[in-house]
C-alpha cells in the first residue's frame, strides 16, 4: 500500500525519534547516537529502554516493545498508524493531505473518534459560555465560595450545564449527527418501550432502534462542569457537580461514561498542566479530588494531579511514571475513600515509585488546608512529608502499641503484605531490617518471611541481549548495513566524510559477491537486511521475528567506533579468513578419511587444495587453533 505510506515517510524522515521520544520518557544520552531511558511500556528500575539517533528506532531489550517513531507514538497514545502519523505532523507543524485508512473499519473508529472529540469541545465552549447568564449565578456563587477566581474558572475551563437538558442538544444538532450524539455520553434518551432512562452505556446503539431526535437530552443538567482532558489538553469527557439541594437531582458528583475517546482508568485529571512541572521538579503531588487538585494548582504548586477519587490503576500510575517515578500523596487514608487509597499506594509501591505521604490534620483536605490556612502553610506542610514506609510503620505502632511478642507480630503481619510489593530486592531487604529495628524484633524472622517472594520474583527476569555470540566483524558489517543512506539525506553526512564512500553500498557488495555470512549465526538477519537495502527498506521496520529483531536492535545501540573504509574491509577480511579456516577444517576431515581408506589420488589432490588455502590466508593461517593438524 502506497499510501499513506508516502505522506509518512516524508514526516519520518523530519521527525527526530530522540526529541518525540522525549517528550514521554526521560532520556539520558548513553553512547555517540544512543540514548537510554526507563522504558514506558513495562515496569522497570534501571533502564532497558533505548532509542538510536542514527537509525531513528526505539527499542526495550526488558519486554521487547521495539520500532520507530510510529510504532511508538501508537503504542503509548493507544491509537492507529494513520492516527500516529497525523499525531507526529502535528507536532512538526506538518500539514497533513487527505488521509487514507489501511481499512474501512480502522477510517470509521479513527472519524468517530475526530468526531467525538470535536463535540466535547463544543460542549466544553457551550457550559463555558453557560457559566456567564444570569440565569447561571448560583454557579458562579458556588464557585466563588469554593475560592476560584475568574483566572482559574477560565484556566480549568469549568462551565455551568443549564437545568433545561435541551440547551446543549440544540446547540450541537446541526454539527453533529445523531449517532456521535448518542456515543458522546453527554445525552441521555428515553425508549419508546420502557419509559425508564437510558444511558448510552452500550457503545454501539443499534441503528435501527434510535428514536428520534426530539428524545435525546443533556446527562449534565445544573451542574458546575470541570471537562476531563487528555494529557495534550483535549477534552474527553466531564465531571459535573451537582448544584441541585433536592434528592431527585441523582448523585453528588456526576462523570461521563466510558466512550470510545474516555476511559477513566487511563486517565488522570490535570496531567495536561502538571506534566512539565512534574517532569521538572521531578515529583508529583497526588490528590483525591478534583476541587483539590484545582485549588493547589492554583496556589501555584504546578505538579499536581488528581486520581478523581477511584483507586489508581496500572495503566494510571505507567501514564504518571513517564514523567517521574516520585509521588507525594495527599489522601487522607483514614475517610470514606480510604479502600481506595490503599489500593492506589500498594498499586504504586509495586510499580515502583518513591512514595511520601502528606497527612493533613483531621477535617482537612488539601482544599479547605489550603482556604484556611494559606499556601505557605502547605508548602510547609508538604516539606514535612513522610516516606511511605516510615508512615505504615508509626501505624502499625499506634494500632499495636504493646510491647509484647502477639502485638509485634500483629504489627509484622500488618506491615509484611506492603514490603512483599516492593519490587527491588534490595529496597526490601533495607527494609526489613529498618522494621525489625523499629518493632524490636530478631530481622532474620523478617528475612525468613520475605525469602520465599525473592526467589519468586526473581524467575520472572529478563536476561540480556545476546548479541554476544556474533563476532566483531559480524557486527560491523551488520551496522554498515543499516546504516542510513547519505545519498539520501545529505544533512546527516558529516563534514571531512569521503563523499563517495557509502557504508551500507560497500558491506552489501562483499556480502552479495562473497556470501561470506553464509552459515553465522546472524545469517538470516544479515541476509534480511541486504533484501532492505536492495529495496531502500528501512532495516528496523523489517519482518524479523523477536530475537533478530533483538539482535539487530543490540547491534546498533551498542557505543561503538565510526564506520569507515578500513573497518569494513577489515570486518570483511576476517570473515574470508574465517570461511577459509571452516574450508581448511572441513579439507582436513576428508584427508584424514581418504588417508584411511589409502586413496593416495585423492589425498595428494586435498593436499594441494590445503597449500592453495593456506596461501590465500596469508601468513597468520597457521595461528587457527580449530585445525586438526
Ligand atoms: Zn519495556
Amino acid at each position: 500500500m502506497a499510501n499513506p505510506g508516502d505522506f509518512a515517510a516524508t514526516v519520518k524522515q523530519q521527525a527526530d525519534i530522540v526529541r518525540i521520544v522525549g517528550e514521554y520518557v526521560k532520556l539520558r544520552k548513553s553512547g555517540a547516537q544512543n540514548y537510554q531511558g526507563l522504558c514506558p511500556f513495562h515496569q522497570e528500575k534501571t533502564p532497558s529502554f533505548s532509542v538510536h539517533a542514527g537509525n531513528q528506532f526505539f527499542h526495550c531489550f526488558g519486554c521487547n516493545a521495539g520500532g520507530d517513531v510510529f510504532t511508538f507514538i501508537q503504542k503509548i497514545e493507544n491509537i492507529t498508524f494513520p492516527e500516529a502519523v497525523r499525531a507526529v505532523a502535528e507536532k512538526l507543524g506538518i500539514p497533513m493531505p487527505k488521509v487514507s485508512y489501511a481499512s474501512p473499519e480502522e477510517a470509521r473508529r479513527a472519524k468517530q473518534r475526530g468526531s467525538l472529540l470535536d463535540i466535547h469541545e463544543r460542549a466544553c465552549a457551550f457550559f463555558q459560555e453557560q457559566l456567564k447568564r444570569p440565569d447561571a449565578a448560583h454557579a458562579r456563587e458556588y464557585l466563588h465560595s469554593r475560592g476560584l477566581n475568574a483566572e482559574t474558572i477560565a484556566e480549568f475551563r469549568i462551565g455551568f450545564a443549564p437545568e433545561s437538558g435541551f440547551l446543549l442538544r440544540d446547540a450541537v444538532r446541526g454539527q453533529f449527527d445523531e449517532d456521535v450524539m448518542r456515543e458522546s455520553g453527554l445525552f441521555s434518551w428515553k425508549n419508546k418501550d420502557e419509559s425508564r432512562v437510558t444511558s448510552n452505556e452500550s457503545p454501539n446503539p443499534p441503528a435501527t432502534s434510535h428514536q428520534p431526535l426530539a428524545t435525546l437530552y443533556s446527562k449534565f443538567r445544573n451542574r458546575v462542569m470541570f471537562p476531563i482532558t487528555t494529557e495534550q489538553g483535549k477534552v474527553i469527557a466531564f465531571t459535573g457537580r451537582t448544584l441541585a439541594t433536592d434528592d431527585k437531582s441523582g448523585p453528588k458528583y456526576l462523570n461521563s461514561p466510558e466512550t470510545p475517546i474516555y476511559s477513566k482508568s487511563r486517565v488522570l485529571f490535570n496531567l495536561d498542566k502538571a506534566r512539565e512541572a512534574i517532569r521538572k521538579l521531578d515529583y508529583a503531588i497526588l490528590v483525591e479530588g478534583q476541587m483539590d487538585c484545582i485549588t493547589v494548582y492554583s496556589a501555584g504548586l504546578r505538579n499536581v494531579i488528581a486520581s478523581s477519587g477511584t483507586a489508581f490503576t496500572d495503566l494510571q500510575a505507567r501514564l504518571l511514571g513517564r514523567f517521574s517515578k516520585k509521588v507525594v500523596v495527599n489522601f487522607d487514608p483514614d475517610t470514606a475513600g480510604a479502600a481506595a487509597a490503599e489500593r492506589s499506594l500498594a498499586l504504586l509501591v509495586s510499580e515502583d515509585f518513591e512514595i511520601k505521604v502528606l497527612t493533613l490534620e483531621t477535617g482537612f483536605d488539601p482544599d479547605l488546608f489550603i482556604r484556611k490556612k494559606g499556601t505557605i502553610a502547605y508548602t510547609d506542610a508538604l516539606a514535612h512529608s513522610q516516606k511511605y514506609f516510615d508512615y505504615l510503620i508509626e501505624r502499625a505502632r499506634a494500632m499495636y502499641p504493646s510491647r509484647t511478642p502477639e502485638s509485634k507480630q500483629k504489627a509484622l503481619n500488618y506491615l509484611l503484605p506492603h514490603i512483599q510489593r516492593v519490587p527491588s530486592r534490595l529496597v526490601r531487604d533495607e527494609l526489613a531490617v529498618e522494621v525489625s529495628h523499629r518493632l524490636g524484633i530478631d530481622s532474620s524472622v523478617l528475612r525468613q518471611e520475605l525469602r520465599h517472594v525473592a526467589t519468586s520474583r526473581s524467575a520472572g527476569r529478563v536476561t540480556t541481549p545476546a548479541a554476544t555470540q556474533l563476532t566483531d566483524a559480524e557486527r560491523v558489517l551488520i551496522r554498515a548495513l543499516a546504516s542510513p543512506d547519505l545519498a539520501h539525506c545529505p544533512a546527516t553526512a558529516r563534514e571531512g566524510q569521503d563523499p563517495d564512500f557509502d557504508a551500507a553500498r560497500q558491506a552489501h557488495y562483499f556480502l552479495t559477491q562473497e556470501r561470506l555470512h553464509e552459515g553465522s549465526a546472524a545469517q538470516a538477519v544479515i541476509d534480511s537486511l541486504l533484501t532492505a537495502h536492495e529495496q531502500s527498506l528501512d532495516p528496523m521496520g523489517l519482518p524479523l521475528d523477536e530475537s533478530d529483531r533483538r539482535l539487530v536492535a543490540s547491534v546498533l545501540l551498542d557505543d561503538h567506533e565510526e564506520l569507515t573504509p578500513e573497518l569494513i574491509e577489515n570486518a570483511v577480511r576476517s570473515l574470508r579468513k574465517r570461511a577459509i579456516l571452516r574450508q581448511l577444517d572441513n579439507l582436513q576431515h576428508q584427508l584424514k578419511d581418504a588417508e584411511r581408506r589409502n586413496d593416495a589420488a585423492l589425498s595428494a589432490r586435498l593436499l594441494q587444495e590445503r597449500v592453495r588455502l593456506r596461501r590465500a590466508m596469508g601468513s597468520d593461517g597457521r595461528e587457527s587453533s580449530g585445525l586438526h593438524t
